[in-house]
């Protein structure tokens, strides 16, 4: 409940909004369980790994960078071009985000004034403004230290160093992209927080498609739970009753603690990004309460209602499989990428010229992205019929390592071999490094071999 004039609403509104349709902020208390452990050091695993990627080179190349203003994404030491980006989505969909909880978060509680860290580094003993200046500064830094690692992404770490030397006047648009990259932290840390867990992320509606009543959930063991009583109820009521309560004392430590402000125990929702927080704070108080631990736990909806637990089931296997398929096709095409890619369209204009000599010419366009970490000159040539030449304007073409060049080359041959109008020829490409590429083509020409255009 607010303060607000609103009108509430009547129904369950989403957990990080007030009946009013007012912001509700979310402050979760920690529970630093035996999952929380886990999941600390794979959290800073991951950040540092993320903080370390654009230092590592492989080949001579960043592992990973994705340069925007040349259209070229590097991965693992592999160029690849935005045509590939259904490959560079496929390896973005595994990253995964843990600076609110492991960073933002615990700089939110230490500024808090209340958990222990915050009073072993006396923020108790600072006013609520000076904490909220201290957490304010905190949350700019890391920002912009976030910023900065992900901008190394997009430019290189050796720019990046070159621009924190330099002064912002001399690369202006560059620190505009930082600042406002860092600011765009800030607010989304800072203000949007788990909204983007609940409105933004996608992991919800997946697992609302994905699962089933056998799927393994972070679930509430209704139950042994049911009914629930907190100890100052168990004392009043009378013997008959307090026989059929369950093991839930009602405390609302899983609520409290859940950092996208739902209760588990109102059985599986989308909101829910299976963090076991909840497990950790109800095993907390099963052991204080001398009960056994698990009344919230990894567990699925049929295990829940006594039901057959079968594991075998289709869905056990179609998904791994198609995920098997799906990173072995992205293997498949990282290690099966040619060493360029090459691209052959008929000239634009007339189909056709006759020359003054008689023959006829096709204008051909050849566009050659060389993917290898070196220079090199691909030779191009036709082949398929008696008398045909090719005028280039350089053969062979010279393309820098990475880079993508195009050229026009002009095919010439007798009008008489021209039966049906078109003759079926092989533009050939190769760098002679081990590259080479056959592309069959059609050159148009008059029907019957006579006449022109
Ligand atoms: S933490 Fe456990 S005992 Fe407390 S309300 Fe949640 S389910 Fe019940
Ligand atoms: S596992 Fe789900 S319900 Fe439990 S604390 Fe995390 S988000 Fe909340």
């Amino acid at each position: 409940m607010t303060e607000s004039n609103a009108p509430e609403a009547t129904e369950r509104v989403l957990s990080t909004m007030n009946r009013d349709g007012s912001r509700r902020r979310l402050q979760p208390k920690l529970s630093a369980g035996a999952f929380y452990r886990k999941r600390v050091v794979l959290a800073w695993i991951l950040i540092g790994l993320f903080t370390a990627i654009p230092y590592i080179r492989l080949g001579g190349r960043p592992l990973i960078l994705l340069d925007i203003p040349s259209r070229e994404f590097t991965l693992f030491g592999t160029t690849f071009l935005p045509t590939d980006s259904v490959l560079l989505m496929l390896l973005l969909l595994g990253l995964q985000m843990v600076y609110l909880e492991f960073l933002y978060r615990p700089v939110e509680r230490i500024t808090g004034g209340r958990s222990k860290w915050s009073k072993r580094l006396g923020m108790n003993r600072i006013g609520d403004g000076g904490r909220k200046t201290i957490r304010f500064v905190l949350y700019v830094l890391f920002s912009f230290y976030l910023a900065h690692t992900f901008l190394a992404y997009f430019v290189g770490v050796e720019a990046l160093s070159r621009w924190v030397r330099q002064s912002p006047f001399q690369h202006p648009v560059a620190f505009l992209v930082m600042v406002s990259t860092a600011l765009l932290m800030l607010a989304d840390f800072g203000y949007f927080r788990e909204q983007v867990c609940i409105v933004a992320c996608p992991y919800g509606r997946f697992q609302s498609v994905l699962l089933d009543r056998r799927s393994t959930i972070v679930g509430y063991d209704f139950n042994r739970g049911e009914n629930r009583a907190s100890p100052k109820r168990l004392k009043v009521m009378p013997a008959d009753e307090v026989e059929q309560t369950g093991d839930c004392i009602d405390c609302t430590a899983c609520v409290i603690t859940c950092p996208t402000g739902i209760d588990i125990r109102d059985g599986l929702q989308m909101e829910c990004i299976g963090c076991t927080q909840c497990i950790d704070a109800c095993d907390a108080i099963m052991d204080r309460v001398g009960k056994p631990r698990g009344l919230i736990r990894y567990t699925s909806q049929d295990e829940l209602d006594k039901a057959d637990k079968k594991i075998l089931r289709p869905r056990v296997i179609i998904y791994p499989a198609i995920m098997l398929l799906v990173f072995g096709l992205l293997t498949g095409a990282l290690l099966g990428k040619d060493a360029a890619d090459v691209t052959i369209l008929r000239g634009i204009g007339a189909p056709y010229a006759q020359l003054p000599d008689g023959r006829i010419s096709n204008q051909i366009r050849v566009k050659i992205v060389n993917r290898t970490d070196a220079d090199r000159e691909y030779r191009i040539a036709v082949a398929g019929g008696a008398g045909l030449e090719l005028v280039a304007p350089q053969n062979p073409l010279p393309v820098p390592a990475g880079a993508t060049r195009d050229t026009t080359v002009f095919v010439m041959c007798e009008a008489a071999v021209f039966d049906d109008g078109s003759l079926s020829v092989v533009v050939r490409l190769d760098d002679g490094a081990g590259f080479s590429h056959d592309h069959p083509y059609r050159l148009l020409g008059p029907i019957g071999g006579g006449g022109g255009e």
